[in-house]
């Protein structure tokens, strides 16, 4: 990825290589077409010099023949013809048939396939193109006219020879001509079909790539192609402003590996081999991965997105990198969470003053009604308090965690113990599988959290009759990483469709079935599970069918997370 690079679709026109006898001027032409006969001309001079010198001095015809031919040439090369009509150079292959005549007349004794010689202004008169059937009509007749004109009396050399020989003798001559010069011209006729063919499709692509090139210009999205090799073929200008952003200060110009490229959180700068253009020319397929690109006040966040292209193989042939900036987004979903965190805190120093009053009041209150109008304030307010903190732990959701050496399995085992009654009392069976001792590097308290309301969820979203099981087990790290903990857990519930899967992990997200249901919720959980888990250097997944059920799965590393800046 460098500024250098051409922003240039490939131009299919360009890539034409050399011209080819159609993109000659029409003087260039006739006189590359007259050059076959000029030189089998003279190569006939030459042989007949050396066979029998006496017909090339002593005969006025073969004198007449090679000087006709080669006055012909000189006129082809020197008259401008592109400023007649294209038939007007017509003249040249007709005066030809005139030249070859005495020189065929004077030299047929000496040499063989003298009449041969016609098959030059034939096929040119036929490849020209131009009124096909008046071409191989003068085509036959001057042929014609060439053969037969030897024979007639007081003309041709050796006439007493001559006037023995049989006239039909030469008759073959002009109809092989005549068919020599209509596969000819069936020929030039379906070149010309191509050609136009080829034209038009070439004229399509000029002007799809124009409007290509102007989409992707005008585009204020990112937009990078790389081909198979690595080369860029495309950047367009949202990319090379953004490519521009990254450099390091004081360089104009750099290759992707030296841009200033950090993860998501602005600080942590990306490895070499896990850079997005990187990853895409490895074949990757991925979208919305956050980076941040530059520093300080210019730095700027960006959705890249890669998508690997295929030749006919089936082989790796380059790469479309699109680069989106989300800087506003992300400063606005920032600004949001900031906003809910001071909110929510706000709240919760007089939340938990009048939960503490209302205790004291229920404890004075003498009348039972009163004691009851008391109860409901309480426990009213004692949700709008768990509220609140769940909406803190949203916002701190994806801040870092303190982890210590814990016992996962026990804290998977507490978790599991405390909401036994609650699933009995729901009808469900709840079974674990946990291994005696996992030790792990986690947050204990963030992880019973994402232990508790994974458990409770799937007690909540199944219904009556159905079974829950808890598994635990310790996965081997790859690459001579750490090992992983993964924990399952599995529900037979109501399960959730591909588009509600799409947005779970999103703030206050409830499935309708759930809504409508009026089972009780915040739509915050799996947001808040999310932020820990990653927090954690894990992932959770989900894998669920509607009306069959769902399985929540849970990797950490034991070691706990990655070092910040790894
Ligand atoms: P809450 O449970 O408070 O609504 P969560 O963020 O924990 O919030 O869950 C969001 C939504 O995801 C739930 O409202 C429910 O629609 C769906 N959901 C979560 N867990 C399950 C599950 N195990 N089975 C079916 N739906 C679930």
């Amino acid at each position: 990825m460098t500024l250098a690079t051409p922003t240039t679709l490939p131009d299919p026109e360009r890539d034409q290589g050399r011209r080819h006898f159609g993109q000659f001027s029409l003087k260039r032409r006739v006189l590359l077409s007259q050059l076959p006969l000029t030189i089998s001309t003279l190569f006939v001079t030459i042989a007949v010099l050396l066979i029998d010198p006496g017909v090339a001095t002593g005969s006025p015809h073969f004198f007449l023949g090679v000087g006709g031919v080669l006055l012909l040439t000189v006129l082809a090369g020197v008259i401008p013809w592109q400023r007649f009509h294209p038939v007007v150079y017509w003249v040249i292959p007709l005066l030809d048939f005139v030249a070859i005549a005495p020189l065929w007349s004077a030299a047929r004794y000496v040499l063989d396939g003298m009449s041969l010689l016609t098959a030059f202004p034939v096929f040119w008169l036929a490849w020209s193109g131009i009124y096909p059937v008046l071409a191989l009509s003068v085509g036959f007749i001057g042929t014609a006219a060439v053969t037969w004109w030897p024979y007639l009396p007081g003309v041709a050399p050796f006439q007493d020879e001559l006037i023995e020989s049989n006239l039909a003798r030469p008759v073959m001559v002009p109809f092989l001509m005549l068919a020599l010069g209509l596969a000819a011209s069936i020929l030039t006729r379906s070149m010309d079909r191509q050609r136009l063919e080829l034209g038009a499709s070439l004229d399509r692509a000029a002007s799809q790539n124009r409007l290509l090139q102007a989409v992707v210009e005008t585009s204020d999205v990112g937009i990078l192609v790389v081909d198979g090799e690595g080369h860029d073929i495309l950047m367009n200008q949202a990319q090379r402003r953004t490519h521009f952003l990254g450099l390091p200060p004081g360089r104009d110009d750099g290759p992707e590996h030296e841009l200033l490229l950090f993860e998501a959180d602005g600080v942590t700068p990306i490895p070499a081999d896990e850079r997005p253009v990187t990853q895409a020319l490895q074949g990757r397929d991925y979208r919305g991965r956050i980076v941040a690109i530059g520093t300080d006040g210019a730095q700027q966040h960006l959705s890249v997105s890669a998508s690997p292209m295929y030749d006919d193989d089936d082989n790796f042939d380059g790469t479309v990198v699109v680069f989106q900036n989300v800087t506003d987004l992300m400063e606005a979903v920032q600004s949001r969470e900031r906003f809910v965190a001071e909110v929510s805190h706000e709240f919760r120093t007089p939340l938990t003053s009048i939960i503490g009053y209302l205790d004291l009041a229920q404890e004075e209150a003498v009348n039972p009604d009163v004691r009851r109008f008391l109860t409901t304030s309480q426990r009213n307010a004692e949700r709008l308090l768990g509220l609140v903190t769940s909406l803190l732990d949203s916002a701190a959701g994806s801040s870092s965690v303190t982890v210590q050496h814990s016992n996962l399995a026990r804290l998977v085992r507490h978790s599991v113990e405390s909401v036994q009654v609650q699933a009995r009392k729901a009808g469900l069976s709840l079974t674990a599988d946990l291994p005696d001792r996992m030790d792990a590097e986690v947050d204990p308290v963030k992880m019973g959290q994402v232990v508790d309301n994974l458990l409770s969820n799937a007690i909540k979203y199944t219904p009556e009759g159905g079974s829950v099981s808890v598994a635990l087990r310790q996965l081997p790290g790859v690459d001579g990483c750490g090992d992983w903990a993964e924990l399952t857990i599995r529900d037979t519930g109501f399960g959730m469709s591909e588009d509600e899967l799409g947005q779970l992990f999103s703030n206050f997200y409830r499935t309708e079935h759930v809504r409508n249901a009026a089972i009780p919720g915040t739509g915050l959980g799996l947001a808040i599970t999310q932020g820990f888990v990653r927090a954690h250097g894990g992932e959770i997944l989900v894998d669920s069918e509607k009306g069959v059920g769902s399985t929540f799965t849970v990797r950490l590393p034991i070691d706990g997370p990655p070092p910040s800046g790894s």
